[in-house]
């Protein structure tokens, strides 16, 4: 009988496809064989070319839930007769080609019977199925099956096993498959002593209501944590991290809960429950019910980075403990998430009084994802991508015809390669000025390399040469014997936006806004305030930010306040504000160093530095753009309440002069006319919204293109999308952040162009 063979692609593992295409088989009475291999699904099957076609059309239109399929093929291959459907054996020989599943937040199901008394699982808090639980950071090798997840050193019990082996199971080849007989096990780390096969749960509530600080184990890593009503511990844990100020993320039991706090669109209610159970940054009610320790956990910002139990540990124990806890990364504070027991053990045991561990080995360490909506035209604004999204990337129309290497930037780490066509984005792997976070990143890409097994033959490193990621591109390239290219740090955010919304093959005059802190520019200044043109597939920088004078190197970024001298030093009227900010002794040295700057800049990161540090006294950074998102917050408590539109923009009087001159003049007049701060941020940010609409206009371009730093700013977002929708195309970053997570993939694309 003539044999189909039906091979299909993407995230096709640790999904339950096999299951899924076994049942489909059995149903139409399909006789042949399903198995899964490195380069994604193979099936066979006795049947003619119409029943063929329409079995795998089928499979397409019911797919898994976790599925993604990213191509399908089918063809005839001779004769053979097969009895009855079979799930076959793994092999894994070719040079693997599909996308890797990421970590999945635990399902309905599995929190159905995680809390059903009758469920032999109940309570069992490493309850997973098909549908959910850890993959990527489990994952070994490839193909997806047990032996190739750290999974495989527990056994399943017999019971589990008929489960596995069993078609009409929900958990029929569900490769983290355990129970309470064939457990993963808790072990508790307190005064030294481990207890191991740890069970009680309720023990570690009962430490939260005390106070303690608990280190707990969870799919990415080490989380901190502690009741977030707890002035005490929160401080407690604040000293210990030596973390003062950056605000804490909390988990809270479930979404009711959270609606006690804060306000909770449909959007963001959908992402905290999505599959990737991401940290979404909400905006706080005005009477909280819940008693929260605010001052200690946000330090006067007035969204709180929010998400909900994702592992049924977590579920269990917050479901018990009923109450909101702070979830903060388990790392000494600059390093890399925490995810090994040992060190676990000796590193966080400074700052946690118990330490929760667990013996399922994490192979990769994750942090939790962090997205934000704005108020409101609810764009989406990813600001950090990793748990529950990497390593993978899916745009059908992108096509990658050979393997490429793209290292990234320095801050917000990430690296990007492609794979057999496959695209895969790192996780974001911190900022690799540590020697922590060097080591991870080297290791995650070992790890990556070692599964995926890509044949690069090229390299592309951002301009900097003193970058970490630069350094590692090029002493790749070298040691492999590959060519290495350069992409201006500026122009990699704007092929990455371009990327992302399709936009590469477009005839269309693409303008883009990169805005940001900090880049190397072209001509070896600081770059951030970019207006570039796409035409004909060459990327132009056409306008800027008008430089100002950049000094002091790091120290300008860490303290807005100097940003503020540099930017209105020529101006008596602000430069008598400015003046004490310092002391004497600094004023004198720097008024010298002005003199005779030694790089000019246009960032607009500095530029809204110097702008909340003029207006609100916010003179040092205690953690990244710190100042622009007090001047953000300043700006919304009025704007949303109001109708402002352009009409409030410094820019509207006079044709004359340059951008930074207006906007400067503008601002000097409004103090002096005793003009409400706020009101003032109000139109600093309008003008920058005017400033784009100008730049457009002259250029005659209608489609703007968004990247950069800057644009976390959801007020910002807002107003650009209300006052600019009507006459422009706006294309904003979907998957990937406007920071610089985002420039290893426009790195890639730059290459692939
Ligand atoms: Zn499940
Ligand atoms: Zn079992």
């Amino acid at each position: 009988m003539t044999v189909f063979h039906i091979h299909i692609q993407g995230i096709v593992q640790g999904v339950g496809f096999r299951p899924f295409v076994y049942k489909l088989a059995i149903s139409q009475g399909l006789n042949g064989w399903v198995n899964n291999t490195n380069d994604g699904v193979h099936i066979e099957i006795n049947a003619n070319k119409a029943t063929a076609e329409s079995f795998l059309q089928e499979i397409l239109d019911k797919l898994p839930p976790l599925a993604v399929v990213t191509s399908a093929t089918i063809k005839p291959v001779g004769d053979k007769d097969f009895k009855g459907f079979e799930i076959i054996q793994s092999e894994g020989k070719q040079k693997p080609n599909l996308l890797l599943t990421p970590d999945v937040a635990m399902c309905e199901d599995c929190r159905r019977e995680l809390h059903n008394p009758k469920d032999r699982r109940y309570r069992y808090p490493f309850i997973t199925c098909t549908n959910c639980g850890p993959r990527y950071s489990i994952i070994t090798a490839l193909p997806y099956d047990r032996p190739n997840t750290t999974m495989d050193k527990f056994k399943m019990c017999p019971v589990c096993w008929d489960e596995y082996n069993n078609p009409l199971e929900r958990r029929h080849f569900s490769q983290t498959n355990s129970c309470p007989d064939c457990a993963v096990e808790l072990q508790l780390y307190e005064n030294g002593k481990i207890t191991e096969n740890f069970t009680d749960l309720d023990y570690i509530v009962r430490q939260w209501n005390k106070g303690k600080i608990i280190a707990i184990k969870g799919i990415g890593g080490y989380l901190l944590t502690c009741d977030a009503t707890n002035k005490k511990a929160v401080q407690t844990l604040r000293e210990r991290k030596h973390r003062p100020v950056k605000p804490f993320a909390l988990m809270y039991p479930d979404l009711e809960s959270i609606r006690q706090d804060a306000h909770l669109s449909k959007k963001e209610e959908k992402e905290l429950k999505s599959i990737h159970s991401p940290i979404v940054l909400l905006a706080l009610k005005k009477h909280l019910e819940n008693q929260l320790a605010l001052n200690e956990i946000n330090s006067g910002l007035t969204r709180i980075g929010v998400m909900i139990p994702y592992t049924p540990l977590y579920d269990l124990l917050l479901s018990t403990f009923g109450k909101p806890i702070i979830a903060t990364s388990g790392n000494i504070t600059g390093s890399t998430i925490i995810y090994d027991d040992k060190k676990a053990i000796d590193e966080l045991s400074e700052i946690a009084d118990i330490i929760l561990m667990n013996n399922r080995d994490i192979v990769i360490p994750q942090d939790d994802g962090v997205v934000q909506f704005s108020k409101e035209s609810q764009q989406k604004i990813v600001l950090r991508r990793s748990r529950g999204k990497a390593p993978v990337y899916i745009n059908p129309n992108l096509k990658f015809d050979k393997d490429v290497l793209a290292t990234g930037s320095m801050l917000k780490s990430v690296f990007g390669f492609s794979s057999n066509g496959n695209v895969y984005i790192s996780q974001f792997l911190g900022n690799t000025e540590t020697y922590d976070a060097q080591v991870n990143y080297e290791k995650t890409f070992e790890h990556l390399i070692n599964i995926l097994k890509p044949e690069f033959k090229a390299v592309v490193t951002d301009k900097h040469p003193d970058y970490f990621a630069t350094r590692f591109g090029k002493e790749f390239a070298r040691k492999n014997n590959i060519p290495v290219y350069e992409i201006q740090h500026h122009k990699a955010h704007f092929y990455s936006v371009l990327g992302e919304n399709d936009l590469l093959q477009s005839n269309e005059k693409i303008l883009g806004i990169v805005w940001d802190g900090t880049g190397l520019g072209d001509d070896g200044n600081i770059w951030g305030g970019e207006f570039f043109l796409y035409e004909n597939k060459q990327i132009k920088r056409i306008a800027h930010l008008p430089e100002f004078d950049f000094i002091l190197a790091d120290k300008m970024v860490k303290e807005p306040r100097i940003s503020a001298l540099a930017i209105f030093h020529s101006y008596k009227e602000l430069s008598e504000i400015i003046k004490p900010k310092f002391s004497k002794t600094e004023w004198n040295i720097y008024q010298k160093l002005l003199q005779n700057p030694p790089l000019k800049s246009t960032s607009m990161g500095r530029l809204f530095d110097a702008v909340s540090s003029l207006l609100f006294d916010n003179d040092l950074h205690h953690f990244e753009a710190e100042a622009s998102m007090r001047l953000e917050q300043k700006a919304a408590e009025l704007y949303y309440k109001n109708n402002f539109d352009l009409s409030l923009s410094y820019l509207k009087y006079s044709s004359r002069d340059n951008f930074l001159y207006k906007l400067i003049k503008g601002i000097i007049s409004d103090i002096n006319n005793g003009l409400d701060r706020k009101l003032i941020a109000v139109k600093f940010h309008l003008t920058l919204v005017d400033y784009i609409r100008q730049t457009a206009g002259k250029l005659q371009i209608k489609h703007l293109a968004f990247s950069g730093g800057v644009f976390q700013n959801a007020l910002l977002v807002d107003m650009i999308i209300q006052h600019l929708k009507e006459k422009y195309f706006l294309y904003f970053h979907k998957e990937f952040s406007p920071n610089d997570e985002g420039i290893a993939f426009g790195q890639m694309v730059f290459l692939n162009e």
